[in-house]
């Protein structure tokens, strides 16, 4: 078994899920079974109750786990599905502890960070490792933060027994920057954290640094001397050209997967990378383009939708063609000028969300996709916005609305679901995880997947309330997908319109670059469809 740890320098947001996802992908072409993974150090139990602020969008998996959005580059890019595992959190260990404690497992023992914490950080390692070949474990935050600190103590007896550099690999993402003034590139904060790092007993083996401009043979030559690294193990990251999907061809170019496969004594000769070639070609050279406007709150933050966006590049793949989108704040959709962006989109997608702010521009975008034939994918929170628009302008239900943001409401069209109603507790207590969904012959979305029956991961506390089913199926309400044990919608589509889909699930946590969601590529192609009709 073999273990490769990564860990941050300098400074955060390096990309350092990327670059573990990217390896990944680099040691699976090479017919490795790998497994990645990510400590996050902070105290919450996982971030299903952070705010999009300070965390970005939560990532769900088929278990229900809710977990950093790291794991969607994980899934994405590599094969293996991933667990409530593979994801722990100072929190998580904490709690832990803590509850052996009360009972008296430690036998009157003082209760120490060592070892009583990096024990648990060790055994979670163990466990993860599980019918791999290769587990990567990426570290939350940058070497010097003091609650980093257990996890870097664990990885250091864990190195200690298992083997230095024949099984346990380090590798330290670090930042390069250029400065103006100086005209050149520093290599001191690489440096200083590399020095942060042996101070604990850690030397890392590869440096893969972050920089704005080629390293140069000078600065390759003095990163591998201050750190402590053979020069073959100074490797350049530089920022990708058009999409994220270029970075396992660009690392291979710096042949990291060659200094891992070396390092680690592995049996893994290199294939040709003609699948990722074909990616990276068809984001480069797209036939065609479509633009898509993707309307929520979060729009100004990078990583709020970051699987949305994710999912409509790899529709774009699958059809050849690049997908602009366009992210429109709801809440400009509430005023008659800023209605007016929505002229020229080719599709609209209304994502998740929670909380009724920016919900009535929201239901606008759904009015104007249906009465003007444009392509509508609604998710999660976008459906029951679909549900409550088609309830107030089609079935003459003027005030439907979701119990979640007008509890008066006399159509209540979403309503909470059954063992909701007695939750008080926030964390880890919604609807999560993987549920199966029946899709109805007939339907746009039984014609997309090609399947009779799907598993699709779930999110959310409100549901479409059966009671208004007859009604608005009467005007032409499609239902396309149920929930067979528990008879909750899971799709809806209006019968008339080109493309109107609303899921109650994410099908943006199961689209990856090679495979678009069956939903996401139909939802694109629509789009393309309607385009070409108008001109
Ligand atoms: N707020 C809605 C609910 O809880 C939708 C949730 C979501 O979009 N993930 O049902």
């Amino acid at each position: 078994m073999k273990y490769i740890f990564i860990t941050g320098g300098v400074v955060s947001s390096l990309g350092k899920g990327l670059t573990a996802a990217a390896l990944g992908a680099l040691l699976e072409h090479r017919g490795l079974a790998v497994r990645i993974q990510k400590f996050d150090p902070y105290l919450n139990v996982d971030p299903g109750t952070m705010s999009p602020f300070q965390h970005g969008e939560v990532y769900v998996l088929d278990d229900g786990a809710e977990t950093d959005l790291d794991l969607g580059h994980y899934e994405r890019f590599t094969s293996g599905e991933l667990s409530r595992s593979n994801n722990l959190t100072s929190g998580q260990i904490y709690e832990a502890v803590i509850m052996k404690e009360r009972r008296g497992d430690y036998l009157g023992k003082t209760v120490q960070v060592i070892p009583h914490v990096t024990d648990v950080i060790k055994e979670r390692i163990y466990e993860s490792a599980k019918g791999v070949e290769v587990l990567i474990t990426e570290i939350g935050g940058t070497i010097g933060d003091i609650e980093g600190l257990p996890f870097i103590e664990a990885l250091r007896q864990f190195w200690t027994e298992n083997g230095r550099r024949q099984n346990v690999l380090f590798i330290h993402v670090t930042l390069v920057p250029y400065l103006m003034a100086a005209g050149e590139l520093k290599t001191k904060p690489s440096q200083q954290s590399v020095a942060k790092l042996r101070e604990i007993g850690i030397q890392p083996d590869i440096l893969i640094c972050r920089a704005e401009m080629g390293l140069g043979m000078e600065v390759r030559e003095k990163l591998a001397m201050f750190c402590n690294v053979p020069v073959e193990a100074v490797v350049e990251e530089r920022d990708v050209e058009t999409s994220i999907y270029e970075l396992p061809l660009m690392l291979q170019q710096e042949k990291v997967d060659d200094l891992v496969v070396e390092y680690l004594g592995l049996n893994a000769p290199p294939k040709p990378m003609d699948a990722w070639i074909d990616v990276v070609r068809r984001l480069r050279f797209p036939a065609e383009e479509v633009t898509v406007a993707v309307v929520g709150k979060y729009i100004e933050l990078q990583d709020a939708y970051k699987s949305v966006y994710e999912s409509l590049t790899h529709a774009g793949i699958a059809n050849d063609a690049h997908v602009h989108v366009k992210r429109i704040d709801a809440e400009d959709l509430e005023t008659e000028h800023g209605k007016q962006v929505l002229w020229k989109m080719d599709g609209i997608v209304v994502p998740g969300g929670f909380g009724d702010r920016g919900t009535e521009g929201k239901i606008f975008a759904a009015q104007y996709a249906r009465e003007n034939g444009i392509p509508y994918f609604g998710l999660c929170l976008g459906m029951q916005i679909g549900v409550i628009e088609f309830s107030r302008h089609v079935a003459g239900l003027h005030r439907a609305n979701s119990l979640e943001f007008d509890e008066n409401t006399p159509h209540p069209v979403i309503h909470l679901m059954e063992d909701q109603k007695d939750v008080t507790q926030k964390g880890a207590s919604m609807r999560l995880g993987a549920y199966t969904c029946q899709l109805v012959q007939g339907s746009k979305s039984h014609s997309a997947y090609g399947l009779d029956t799907v598993r699709e991961r779930h999110r959310h506390r409100y549901e479409f309330n059966n009671a208004y089913r007859d009604l608005l199926e009467e005007r032409g309400f499609k239902i396309a997908g149920i929930n067979p044990r528990r008879n909750l919608v899971e799709i809806m589509e209006i019968e008339s319109h080109p493309w109107f889909v609303g899921v109650q699930f994410h099908p943006e946590f199961k689209s990856k670059p090679f495979q678009a969601h069956p939903l996401f590529a139909s939802f694109v192609e629509a789009a393309l469809r309607v385009k070409k009709a108008a001109v």
